[in-house]
């Protein structure tokens, strides 16, 4: 048995023989087991390749290939592994399900619904029900509160990620553990290697708009913090950005301030500082790039000031802010005034981007689904860069990456990662013919060109769990899907038989925003909610625009957002007044900035944030922000 091991290490890590007969005594102290865990765990955390296997002595050799991995990312060989593990997808979504519920067989929740050991999809599906956030609350509500028994997961969770709850304005409890930080890393480097692929980028710096919303303990002592918080603190987090050739240009106190606006500021400042080393300029989501460059239209005089000076705003207030940036802040007039050249020589700011960052080759984030309402102003701002949208995934978890950069965000598709969790689909038809039992089909079953809601079972503790999306399958990769994002699977707007998403929302937007343009001026950014006050109810819509337009062409857009909503259920009821004439709310500008920074307040990310698409009941303090807000009304003259 020594011969064998004595092998493993010296043939598989390349220790010498000293190291050898020191580890030899740790495995005498019977800690073999422990130590292969620790060190395989630790090393993933570093930099995480896609792997499958639970075997300890293939985990010893994925190990090795890992460490010769640390200091440089093999794209191509990321790209074969993902091109190997969805070649047969069934198999690894077969094992990958097996692992999550080998490692949480002791959970109380997989033990009371009588798996006993089954591994096999089918047995599965058989004995754990399709889980919605509040089948599982009080579980979670236990985890949060400090119980660290077996109870959805085997082993404790490290965190918990708090969700946006920018719909439901009520954040959700998300488990949260080292497992779900290792698939974040496999699909930053998935859609990483096929991105570098077509848009190559140097070694150089990323101006990343990334802010790490405050972490609190529960009562239990469990450390709460949003997902990308969570992603952020990770100690291989800044290692993997580095594989990625994406090191942030700001200092680690910029990241992790409690003040997004200093943060902001600051993530600004240093893009200037660095502007030649900026390669990319990216977010989570898309709306934190619009939001920075509408606010660098604002500041952006301060900034230059500052670089002229070399001495920091007052606006900074946090000391470890201060102190790290002043050791990047030197006089610089010579950079001040090529940027004052350049800012003013801008015609509304189109092209900002590549005019401030001569080196940057992209622009990236997830710019799908509601993230589409902002490429236009995105697109303004980058000029000829192109944009690229990246993943798609949620605080659960993981789902997808972007394999075909070079399409265009609103025809981008999202490969399905088949070893990042255990994915099933249920079919829409399912769900709009009200069947009494939803059965999904797995991952490799699903049709092109069908609709499915969203599930899936992670290794963090979350079994059959509906996301609550809608996707669409667009073609397969190997034999994974390409899914398209639809939507939210919730209905938005509805008050009788009419069913409006909030992609009609958007479509119906998108047609009367046109009118806008025509003007010059552009929607910054929109809400809904459903007024029931006055008999028959009616659809409000919430806009800040850009510019003052007058009575007459916003008239215009309130009757063009009504007849825009093409649902056949909305039109007839619109026709035979079950349902009010829309009405156009228009809200002071900064009226969003204000909902945003309530929604931070509340604990949400600017990371995460995506306005709220419509406003229900559980959202009453950003309703009274909106009403508080409205400056102008208009009614619909459409069906009279
Ligand atoms: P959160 O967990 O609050 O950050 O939000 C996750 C949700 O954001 C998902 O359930 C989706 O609704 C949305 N989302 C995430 N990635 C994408 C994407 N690539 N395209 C469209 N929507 C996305």
């Amino acid at each position: 048995m020594l011969t064998f091991f004595k092998n493993i290490l010296l043939s598989n890590f390349g220790l010498n023989y000293k190291l050898f007969v020191s580890f030899l005594s740790f495995l005498v102290k019977g800690c073999l087991n422990k130590m292969i865990f620790i060190l395989g765990h630790r090393l993933r955390s570093m930099n995480t390749v896609a792997y499958t296997n639970t075997d300890t002595n293939n985990n010893v050799k994925e190990c090795t290939k890992m460490i010769e991995k640390v200091e440089k990312l093999d794209m191509e060989k990321v790209i074969e592994n993902f091109e190997r593990l969805t070649k047969d997808a069934e198999k690894v979504q077969r094992e990958t399900l097996k692992r999550i519920l080998e490692e949480n067989a002791s959970a109380e929740y997989l033990q009371n619904l009588g798996l006993n050991g089954r591994t096999d999809p089918e047995s599965f599906k058989a004995c754990v029900p399709l889980a919605i956030y509040k089948d599982l609350e009080p579980y979670i509500n236990r985890m949060v509160g400090g119980d660290v028994s077996p109870i959805l997961t085997g082993k404790p969770i490290t965190a918990i990620s708090l969700s946006s709850g920018t719909s439901q304005g009520k954040q959700k409890f998300i488990p949260w553990n080292d497992e779900l930080f290792e698939t974040t890393v496999q699909i930053y480097q998935t859609s990483f290697a096929f991105r570098n692929r077509e848009f190559p980028i140097q070694n150089g710096k990323a101006l990343s708009f990334i802010y790490s919303s405050k972490s609190s303990q529960t009562k239990g002592g469990v450390t709460a913090a949003t997902a990308t918080a969570n992603v952020f603190k990770n100690p291989g987090y800044k290692h993997a950005m580095e594989l990625l050739k994406s090191p942030s240009v700001s200092p680690d106190e910029v990241i992790f301030s409690p003040d997004f606006h200093q943060t902001l500021y600051c993530h600004l400042l240093c893009g200037l500082l660095f502007r030649d080393e900026v390669q990319l300029v990216s977010s989570t989501f898309a709306y934190s790039i619009v939001y920075a460059f509408r606010t660098f239209e604002q500041v952006f005089d301060e900034l230059i000031t500052d670089i002229k000076e070399g001495v920091l705003s007052s606006r900074i207030t946090h000391q470890s802010i201060r102190t790290a940036m002043s050791k990047l802040l030197k006089p610089n007039p010579e950079l001040a005034n090529l940027l004052h050249k350049k800012c003013i020589g801008l015609s509304n700011w189109y092209g900002l981007i590549p005019e401030l960052f001569p080196n940057v080759k992209y622009v990236q984030g997830i710019m799908t689904g509601s993230m589409e309402a902002y490429l236009k102003k995105l697109r303004h701002y980058a000029g000829d860069i192109p944009l690229l949208t990246s993943e798609y995934g949620s605080s659960e978890g993981w789902i997808a990456s972007n394999v075909n950069p070079k399409v265009a965000p609103e025809f981008a598709t999202y490969a399905i990662l088949p070893q990042i969790a255990y994915f099933e689909f249920i079919p829409l038809t399912q769900l709009d013919g009200n069947e009494v039992e939803l059965k999904p089909v797995g991952l490799t079953d699903v049709k092109i060109g069908e609709e499915y809601e969203i599930l899936f079972t992670n290794p963090a503790g979350l079994y059959r769990y509906r996301l609550g999306d809608v996707v669409k399958v667009m073609g397969f990769h190997n034999s994974t899907p390409e899914i398209k994002f639809l939507r939210r699977s919730n209905l938005l707007l509805t008050i009788n038989i009419d069913k409006n998403t909030e992609n009609d929302l958007q479509l119906s937007v998108e047609a009367a925003s046109e009118l806008l343009a025509g003007e010059k001026m552009e929607v910054i950014d929109y809400t809904s909610y459903i007024d029931l006050s006055k008999e028959p109810g009616h659809y409000v819509i919430f806009w800040e625009i850009s510019g003052e337009a007058s009575d007459e062409v916003l008239g215009e857009c309130c009757t063009c957002l009504d007849k825009s909503f093409v649902d056949l259920g909305y039109i007839s009821s619109r026709k035979s007044k079950g349902i009010g004439a829309l009405e156009l709310r228009v809200v002071r500008k900064g009226t969003f900035k204000i909902v945003l920074e309530h929604c931070v307040r509340l604990g949400t990310s600017v990371s995460q944030f995506k306005t709220p698409r419509c406003i229900g009941p559980a959202n009453n303090e950003v309703l009274q922000i909106l009403l508080a807000n409205v400056v102008k009304n208009y009614f619909s003259f459409a069906y009279i």
